[in-house]
């Protein structure tokens, strides 16, 4: 029994010697090290951290959401390695350094939208929204395009140039080339050859002549249609009487001067008339301005000239 107690003695002691000597060896390692993770990315060492958890929730946070404007998400070939070392506590970790080289080897997908003419890709924006805007605006200003427009998400690694809705809307309208849709299918026309008016007719306006005189798939056209400006001045093609000034049906403002012997001119589609029923109108004086009045969809001046009620080609006297 005594012999017993003096074997468990001797093990305390050894026991006791063993973990003293533990606690001074871990303390010395803590003193001059401290355990530390070993950042490796595709088999590279590329620095130390002491904030694994911190670390890992930055290169997430930069994986869905990506550091700047317009971006979808982003997409790492490889993802760090961590491994636990212990390092002299003196030594530098490089938290910053490593978020950077992982975002080095990541690809940035952008998202934004492209506008779309024929499925041809137009203009591009960053919002579904301004899109829409894009496309309502253009209809809302009857661009000739209307019908052909469209939008499409777009993922890329190249980040298009944006531009506003404003803008946007500038570049891609397009002025509509057929102004006048139909005017009137009782007016008997003279596709034949060219009389003699007895009068010679000036320019009403300068401008483009987007529609030309006679019978196209839509009814017939009995003028001419020349666009310029709204509010440009319209300038008697010759001396007369008006004999209608007022609006009236798919015309509009509507201005007819009786220059004698049968011979009519019409002036169509006007913003204001300065003229009254009745008046005495001299060559080139001005009597109405340029609007986009009934059936039209920009402002031009519908030109007629008539021959007892017969419209004739404006163009063999005019333009
Ligand atoms: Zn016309």
């Amino acid at each position: 029994m005594k012999k017993l107690l003096v074997h468990m003695r001797i093990w305390l002691k050894v026991f006791l010697a063993f973990a003293v000597a533990a606690i001074i060896i871990i303390s010395i390692i803590n003193i001059f090290f401290k355990p530390t993770y070993s950042v490796t990315l595709d088999g590279e060492q590329i620095g130390y951290t002491n904030d694994k958890a911190g670390l890992q929730d930055r290169i997430n946070e930069y994986i869905k959401n990506g550091d700047g404007e317009h971006i979808a998400f982003v997409q790492l070939e490889t993802l760090p390695e961590y491994k636990i070392c212990l390092l002299k506590k003196d030594s530098e970790t490089n938290d910053d350094e490593i978020f950077e080289k992982v975002k080095n080897l990541g690809t940035t997908y952008y998202k934004y939208y492209a506008v779309t003419e024929s499925s041809e890709e137009k203009a591009y924006v960053a919002t579904k929204e301004e899109a829409e805007a894009i496309i309502e605006g253009l209809k809302e200003k009857k661009s000739s395009n209307k019908d052909k427009l469209g939008y499409i998400e777009k993922y890329s690694t190249d980040l298009a140039e944006l531009i506003d809705s404003s803008t946007a809307i500038a570049k891609l309208y397009v002025k509509p080339v057929e102004t006048t849709k139909y005017v009137n299918t009782s007016t008997k026309i003279n596709t034949g050859a060219k009389i003699n008016l007895g009068i010679s007719l000036a320019r009403p306006i300068s401008g483009i002549i987007t529609s030309r005189f006679g019978s196209r798939s839509s009814g017939t056209h009995t003028g001419l249609d020349i666009a310029t400006a709204t509010g440009t001045a319209i300038k008697a093609a010759a001396a007369g009487t008006v004999t209608f000034s007022g609006t009236k049906g798919s015309y509009g403002k509507l201005i007819v001067i009786n220059h004698g012997n049968g011979v009519e001119t019409y002036y169509a589609h006007c913003s204001a008339l300065y003229v009254s029923d009745g008046a005495k109108v001299s060559q080139g004086q001005t009597i109405a301005a340029v609007g986009s009045t009934g059936n039209s969809t920009g402002p031009h001046l519908h030109l007629e000239v008539r021959v007892n009620g017969v419209a004739q080609n404006p163009q063999n006297y005019v333009y």
